[in-house]
């Protein structure tokens, strides 16, 4: 029916790449849907009752959560690429080119407790949060329809999220996400041309300079890469390659989870405030070609630039495509180095 015009991927020859249209998603109660002000604040209680994320509460579309007690993940009632995505497309004009959003899209709640964050949980909560998001890739990577699972959270409301109960989500996909798909050839490139893993490069010229590395352990290091375009980007990588968290031995998880909080415990620390990211998870693809050169990482966005002053992505950045980088990646690592590793939450009461 008229459903097939709605949602679709289209594709962008100029970019090269395929645009998700999910207009049907438009009246859609999932991202209309406001928690009361009690649930934003930093009191806010350990479970509310009209949060379609807290355990045993209805969510949209009329499905409950189960009264889960660790993580739960569930798929989005709302999904931006789904099974049922409409097959039969009206084929566009001339050069262009259509085809169903088919995939999986799913919602990964990290603690049933919605006065929480990536930053208050424990590290062996975050250990067994990766490992939760290491199964997540396995199971989705391995469908024959799906080339890449794209994992990630956006926190706090200036990335448009409304509630704060702690959540990441996946997406499952057809195609590889334009980001992932520029790295993964780029390292393929590197590994044929030097036999070396670009990452690899990348960690040593970090270490040999040695100023923005925020914290290290024995197996990850979280560090803010020479070229950010972000005023807090970070990111925070295993020292031995694996192209994604499949690859992990438990002490590395130790390892990785310890180094994750580190990082985001600073970020709280920073103006000691629940501080608003856009992380993701840099997995290899799952298009069943060779990704030994990809090296798994995780990359936070962060926004602001200062506690109330958003980076405005504008000419340069939209129009452009390249960054503008009004703040110094060694200041700004030493800023996150020079905080305490313990979050400032622990203190107040
Ligand atoms: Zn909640
Ligand atoms: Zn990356």
């Amino acid at each position: 029916m008229s459903t097939g015009t709605k949602w679709e991927e289209r594709w962008h020859p100029l970019r090269e790449e395929w645009v998700i249209i999910a207009a049907h998603r438009q009246d859609r109660p999932w991202s209309g849907e406001t928690v009361p002000d009690k649930a934003a604040s930093n009191d806010a209680p350990q479970y509310v009752d009209d949060c379609y994320l807290c355990p045993g509460n209805p969510r949209v579309g009329g499905r409950r959560n189960e009264t889960y007690t660790g993580i739960y993940v569930f798929d989005n009632d709302h999904p931006c690429v789904g099974e049922n995505a409409p097959v039969d497309l009206t084929a566009p004009s001339g050069i262009y080119r259509n085809r169903p959003a088919n995939g999986l899209a799913r919602v990964l709640c990290y603690s049933p407790k919605h006065n929480v964050t990536l930053a208050e949980l424990e590290t062996d909560e975050i250990q067994r949060l990766l490992v939760a998001w290491r199964d997540q890739y396995a199971e989705l990577g391995a469908r024959p329809e799906v080339n890449h699972v794209l994992t990630f959270e956006n926190k706090g409301e200036v990335v448009g999220v409304s509630n704060p109960h702690p959540h990441c989500q996946l997406y499952a996909t057809n195609f590889v996400f334009k980001t992932i798909d520029t790295e993964a050839k780029v390292c393929r490139r590197h590994l044929e041309a030097t036999g070396r893993v670009l990452f690899q490069d990348i960690l040593q010229a970090e270490r040999e300079d040695g100023r923005r590395i925020i914290y290290e352990n024995s197996s990850a290091i979280a560090f803010m890469p020479y070229f950010a375009r972000y005023a807090y980007e970070c990111y925070v990588a295993p020292k031995e390659t694996h192209s994604s968290l499949l690859g992990f031995d438990a002490a590395e998880l130790k390892d990785f989870a310890d180094a994750l909080k580190n990082l985001v415990v600073r970020f709280d620390n920073l103006w000691r405030m629940s501080f608003p990211y856009v992380m993701t998870l840099h997995q290899a693809p799952t298009d069943g070609t060779d990704h030994s050169g990809f090296h798994f990482h995780i990359e936070f966005h962060p926004p602001l630039r200062k506690p109330h002053l958003l980076k405005y992505l504008a000419g340069p950045e939209i129009g452009g495509g390249n960054f503008l980088s009004d703040t110094l990646p060694e200041s700004k690592a030493e800023e996150l180095r020079s905080l305490p590793d313990r979050h400032y939450k622990k203190d107040l009461v």
